[in-house]
């Protein structure tokens, strides 16, 4: 038996943004901002930026 039911492991992080306890899909590699899923939306580039960084 595996907990592993998806094929993927989940790993428990701390959102970036919010700060709030999150699970992702990937190995965070402590490099780049890991984001609870609302977060995620928000900093999604959009499209027609092209800009690429966003800065608050
Ligand atoms: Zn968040």
């Amino acid at each position: 038996m595996s907990d592993d039911k998806f094929g993927r492991e989940m790993h428990k992080v701390n959102c970036s943004d919010c700060g709030k306890e999150t699970e992702v899909p990937f190995k965070p590699d402590g490099d780049r901002p890991v984001y609870c899923r609302d977060c995620y939306q928000k900093h999604k580039k959009p499209s027609f930026n092209r800009g690429g960084r966003d800065r608050y």
